[in-house]
């Protein structure tokens, strides 16, 4: 990358870091407790080496076979790789092989297949589809306990929370960040309860929640985690625009 386009990068990022600093301040929150994961899925390996030196830790990516090309590419990193795209149970093997916390468990069946193919401990998140909105993929909310007490008999896989994400802003009734409130409180209130019940009592602690579009209202609704792509990428020309 030229020095200029590194400079473009870094600037992204520190206003990013920024503005979470200031919705932790907002709701009263330390900023330990929300981590940053850079979406790199529009991007290049260039720009995600540049992203871990710059103190980048966590890096999301929604495919794969992206994935494990990258890695390969990149020759090893100290970073922390995040699967938020969905998972097809014939790309599990892979994925157990190239993610540290695969967010978008969207079903018994995909859990099973992988705590049946896991060799060793793996953490998940559950995907859940809390606006209902008929294009995401996610779990119904009213399948979440279901899934949970099925969750609780898995050797390897361990659940750790609760992923979701809102509706794109500009569709009807979705003009304005502040639109979206309700569906995060509702994935922190699933969490609540799922933690107040039988099997699953105070096991569920992250929530990733929040995009570029909505992450300061997500954190101020207790996100733990935060998936922010377009944000840290704005400027930069070597970035394809094309999401994959
Ligand atoms: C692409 C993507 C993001 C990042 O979106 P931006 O709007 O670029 O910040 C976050 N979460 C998921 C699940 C995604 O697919």
């Amino acid at each position: 990358m030229e020095p200029q386009e590194i400079g473009t990068l870094e600037a992204n990022l520190r206003r990013v870091r920024e503005r979470i600093r200031a919705a932790c301040e907002r709701a009263g929150r330390s900023e330990d407790e929300v981590r940053l994961i850079a979406v790199t899925k529009y991007t290049t390996v260039e720009v995600i080496r540049a992203l871990i030196e710059l103190g980048v830790e966590d890096i999301g990516e929604s495919r794969v076979q992206d994935t494990l090309r990258k890695r390969a590419e990149l020759g090893g990193s100290p970073a922390r790789w995040h699967l938020i795209g969905h998972l097809q149970r014939n790309k599990v093997g892979k994925a157990l092989e190239a993610y540290d916390l695969i967010h978008s468990v969207d079903s018994v069946r995909l859990g099973e297949e992988l705590d049946r193919r896991a060799e060793h401990p793996v953490e998940v998140l559950v995907q859940v589809n809390v606006s209902g909105e008929a294009s995401k993929s996610g779990l119904p909310s009213e399948g979440l306990s279901e899934l949970l007490e099925q969750a609780a008999s898995w050797r390897n896989v361990r659940v750790l929370g609760l992923m979701t994400i809102a509706p794109q802003l500009g569709q009807a009734g979705y003009e304005d960040p502040e639109d979206l409130r309700p569906v995060f409180a509702e994935l922190r209130e699933l969490m609540s309860s799922a933690n107040r019940s039988g099997s699953f009592a105070d096991q569920l602690v992250h929530l990733s929640m929040g995009m570029t579009q909505d992450f300061e209202v997500a954190i101020e609704e207790g996100a733990t985690l935060v998936r922010v792509g377009s944000a840290l990428l704005e400027g930069l020309e070597s970035t394809a625009r094309t999401a994959n």
